[in-house]
């Protein structure tokens, strides 16, 4: 575990002023392009929630795309994608929230998650929390059950969690 917390911050790539000024961002592809270490990731998120009754995984735009769906699987869980505005086809539920500048919305389908179901939100990066605690919203809207929210990575010192009402874990803590 400490060896994949060090293998995995060795891949990340830091990009300061991205995509503003005073954002240093987070680069996660070179861990995905990683056919080593990414289904060692994959295998921290399985064995933290494998058998923990996981009914549906909700992906954040657009990252958590590529981390949910792979976890399928392992998970026994079918994917939900929780999009930005204007992207699914079918009839949606939407939630706005606040960004540092502005707003953002998310939207996700009527029919994706059903009364009682037990539902993991995964994302790569947890930052403010503003967007995590915004697909919470949603999950509940559905009448799904939050039973955590995941990420490879945590800005803790945003302290994101402490908007979210729900366990967080994190592989990794900056
Ligand atoms: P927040 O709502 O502030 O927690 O922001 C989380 C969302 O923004 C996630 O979908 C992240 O992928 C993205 N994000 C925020 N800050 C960063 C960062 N420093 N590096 C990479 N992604 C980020």
């Amino acid at each position: 575990m400490a060896d994949l917390v060090t293998d995995v911050a060795a891949s990340i790539r830091d990009i300061p002023d991205f995509p503003k000024p005073g954002i240093l961002f987070k680069d996660i592809t070179p861990v995905l392009a990683d056919s080593k270490l990414f289904p060692r990731v994959l295998n921290w998120f399985a064995e933290k929630y494998r058998g923990q009754g996981i009914d549906r995984i909700v992906g954040i735009e657009s990252r958590g795309f590529i981390l949910g769906a792979a976890l399928v699987e392992a998970l026994d869980a079918g994917f939900v994608p929780a999009r930005k505005a204007g992207k699914l086809p079918f009839e949606t539920v939407s939630v706005s929230y606040d960004l540092e500048y502005g707003s953002a919305t998310l939207q996700m389908h009527v029919d994706a998650i059903q009364k009682g179901q037990r539902v993991l939100i995964v994302d790569d990066l947890l930052a403010t929390g503003g967007t995590a605690a915004a697909t919470v919203d949603l999950v509940r809207r559905l009448g799904g059950e939050v039973v955590a929210t995941t990420f490879m990575v945590e800005l803790g010192f945003l302290n994101g969690r402490k908007r979210l009402d729900v366990p967080v874990s994190s592989l990794m803590v900056y």
